[in-house]
């Protein structure tokens, strides 16, 4: 029955990786506070989107998981289906590097990359404490921490370059349904308006009163 086993540990394997994504981004590198390496890595790529971990460290990193993981792993499900969690788990891995990177520098060709796109934004731009998944929502809704917004603010100087039309310097057409800029300024200007606003409410509310 290797047939049925091999690829349901690869498929085993690829599922554990976005749990040890959502796991790793929420309490290790948001909870973590920068009190950790990987949370300084992490609270980098916030303050710089254009700033990700070195390759090297990565490397790394996974390097170590992976000596670690097999052996035990290989005693308990047998040498096939044990290598067979080990590679899904990697090239979920990668996938999920691949598909992060191109979050940031490439525009949406699709549903699902526009989707991923707003879901990873909103975390970056709105709301660091939700959405802590990136390939998938499913960790999210299972720990309740999803929120899908219709419109993402993004701060101007910490636009993604495929967003803005050169022409413009404004959101590009095609992604004006998902997305607004925020410029400095912007969220005083909002809180003062709707100061006014309210003055002037109740102002009428006290004359005809
Ligand atoms: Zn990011
Ligand atoms: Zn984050």
């Amino acid at each position: 029955m290797w047939w049925l086993t091999i690829p349901a540990a690869f498929v085993g394997g690829a599922f554990l990786w976005s749990f040890a994504e959502y796991a790793m981004h929420n309490w290790r590198g948001h909870k973590g506070k920068g009190k950790n390496p990987f949370s300084r890595e992490h609270l980098a790529h916030h303050a710089d989107s254009d700033y990700f971990t070195p390759t090297y460290k990565k490397v790394r990193t996974a390097s170590v998981i992976t000596l670690l993981a097999l052996p035990p792993l290989v005693w308990a499900a047998g040498i096939g289906a044990g290598v067979a969690i080990v590679a899904g788990f990697l090239a979920s891995y990668i996938g999920y590097e691949v598909l992060h990177r191109r979050i940031h520098t490439h525009p949406p060709t699709g549903p699902y990359g526009r989707w991923a796109r707003k879901h990873h934004f909103y975390h970056h731009f709105s709301r660091p404490n939700l959405n802590h998944g990136v390939t998938s929502p499913i960790w999210d809704a299972v720990f309740r921490t999803l929120e899908q917004p219709d419109v993402v603010r993004v701060p101007a100087r910490k636009a993604m370059s495929w967003l803005i039309d050169p022409e413009t310097g404004d959101v590009a057409d095609a992604y004006a349904a998902d997305y607004v800029l925020v410029r400095r300024g912007d969220k005083r200007r909002e809180r003062e308006a709707r100061k006014t606003r309210k003055a002037a409410q109740s102002a009428s509310a006290s004359a005809s009163a």
